[in-house]
């Protein structure tokens, strides 16, 4: 095996998805316990202060503070290297969410046991669907009075459309909590509550018959044996392929806060989910263990502190060997790099990376050479696909306070679009710029950057937009003809890509109706 391969076979790259309050950051905390953490980016305590963030600038600020620190964690663990992929929390920021989750390998569903599979899950999960993202799930909080282990199995394949096979079952809950069975290693870990005890402090009872069990937990051990027979009579075994489709997930049922049960979600993560694997890039798939490098810009953060105007591109790697210093070329641009100062970002002080592999994530400083989508080689021209932008569903007119001040407002929006923090529109007709976002907050956020990064106050109004579709045709003469028929309604992305706004969702339809040759499209993938 060469150096490269038996470096990408021990990558795990994953994000965690949940609701809010479901455990995230608990759960987090305990998985970088539990392992050598070797980069920890920033304090996950750290992040929790301000976890409830609302509409409070300097929340924000700190927050994005926090998070450009804490987005990324590596660790090891057993003889696997670990990438843990952080994704904001807030749900006016899941455009940035979607995209994180394209750069990661597998994910890890918390769920909490009471209020079983909630909004924000079924969104992230519905990204990591369209994307056969395989996918672990962790049933938390088994310490609380909760729902009943077969009901939530069965919601969370009804809700998630897919087969749930459990790796664990509890045996009782909130007081009576007496651990799990591990169907697999047929023994059971016996839970005793703590934060800061260690996994192998558990106690294990071996088989899953054994009389011990019922003399120790009674009426909760019968219960959970007979659901377990029911179980495994109707639910289907654990089917490799399918769970690598994104088609099964395996469920283990625990407490972060106990740090109980979070080993065996660590073991499965290793044992299950995959090592990166090929990238699907428009010349041709891109395998993770080819000797040359290239990775994908996934996320763009400005740096916080203004006298710095770097801005911190997330690389993921897709295949070959990152080393410090070695020149690389921007395919859109064509534009050389040879960054010397490639950061990961350890205890919030920036660390230099030396090297990196298929699965790493690199954080690369830049002036605005790099943007979201972007991808980077040795030289070969290759774009990878799949980073994907929303029509944004809501809309706002932006101008400015001092009309002196309009270059910096357009620098600024610019690169504010760049990062992926709002998308902004040039109408083909008129001058005015739109701004589109998916969360109300984004505005927000974007007024109070312009002003503080960028010296300009800008004035954002409503505008009367509420559907957006990026319009293609294969006829160029032909989507010429409907951008110059509809002029008053076009406008142009960042990228020069045409996109229709329009008032209602019924004018869509009419509009299909008499442009049956445009195509239009509700997500746009970087090209
Ligand atoms: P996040 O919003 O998903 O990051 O959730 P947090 O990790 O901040 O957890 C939300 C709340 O649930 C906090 O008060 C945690 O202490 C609590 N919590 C997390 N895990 C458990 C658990 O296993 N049992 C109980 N009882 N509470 C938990």
């Amino acid at each position: 095996m060469s150096a490269i391969q038996d470096q990408v076979r021990r990558r795990r790259t994953f994000a965690i998805i949940s609701h809010p309050d479901a455990g995230k950051t608990t759960l987090t905390e305990k998985l970088l316990l539990f392992s050598g953490a070797i980069q920890i980016a920033g304090s996950v305590k750290a992040r929790k202060a301000s976890r409830h963030a609302t509409s409070d600038w300097m929340e924000i600020e700190k927050q994005r503070g926090i998070s450009v620190a804490s987005s990324v964690m590596q660790m090891e663990y057993r003889d696997c290297v670990i990438n843990l992929l952080d994704t904001p929390g807030h749900q006016d920021f899941s455009e940035d969410t979607y995209r994180v989750l394209t750069a990661v390998d597998a994910a890890l569903m918390v769920i909490d046991a009471a209020n079983g599979v909630e909004p924000q899950t079924r969104r992230l999960l519905q990204v990591c669907r369209a994307r056969n993202t395989p996918i672990l799930t962790f049933v938390n909080k088994m310490d609380r009075e909760v729902q009943e282990p077969l009901a939530l199995m069965d919601e969370i394949e009804r809700e998630l459309g897919m087969g749930v096979v459990p790796f664990t079952w509890p045996v009782g809950m909130a007081k009576f909590f007496g651990g799990v069975l591990d169907l697999r290693k047929a023994q059971m870990r016996v839970f005793s509550p703590g934060e800061d005890k260690r996994h192998d402090d558990d106690e294990i009872i071996d088989g899953l018959a054994n009389p011990l069990l019922a003399q120790r937990f009674g009426a909760a051990y019968e219960q959970a044996a007979g659901e377990i027979e029911l179980v495994q009579e109707a639910a289907p075994a654990f089917d490799e392929a399918a769970f690598l489709a994104g088609r099964q997930t395996p469920m283990f049922f625990g407490s972060a806060i106990n740090n109980f049960g979070v080993k065996e979600v660590l073991d499965a993560l290793v044992d299950l989910a995959p090592p990166p694997g090929d990238k699907p890039a428009i010349q041709r798939t891109v395998g993770a263990t080819e000797p040359k490098f290239s990775g994908v810009v996934f996320k763009i953060q400005a740096n916080m502190d203004p006298a710095h105007r770097d801005r911190i591109a997330f690389v993921r790697v897709a295949s070959g060997h990152f080393t410090r210093g070695m020149r690389l070329k921007v395919t859109r641009s064509g534009k050389e790099m040879r960054p010397n100062t490639v950061v990961t970002f350890l205890s919030q002080r920036r660390e230099l990376l030396e090297e990196a592999y298929a699965g790493d994530i690199i954080g690369l400083p830049n002036h605005g050479v790099l943007q979201l989508g972007d991808t980077l080689t040795e030289g070969e021209p290759l774009q990878f696909t799949g980073l994907p932008f929303f029509a944004p569903e809501m809309f706002r007119s932006v101008e400015v306070a001092d009309p002196l001040k309009t270059k910096q407002l357009r620098a600024g929006l610019t690169q504010l679009g760049e990062e992926g923090a709002i998308q902004v529109f040039r109408p083909v007709a008129g001058s005015v710029l739109l701004l589109g976002a998916v969360g109300q907050l984004q505005f927000e956020v974007v007024a109070h950057r312009l002003e503080h990064e960028y010296g300009c106050k800008a004035r954002i109004t409503s505008a009367r937009y509420n559907v957006a579709r990026w319009v293609t045709c294969d006829d160029a003469k032909e989507l010429q003809r409907f951008i110059d028929g509809n002029a008053h309604r076009v406008a142009m992305d960042a990228v020069d890509a045409p996109c229709v706004l329009l008032e209602y969702a019924g004018e869509l339809r009419a509009m299909q109706d008499n442009w049956p040759k445009i195509q239009f499209h509700a997500l746009r993938e970087h090209a």
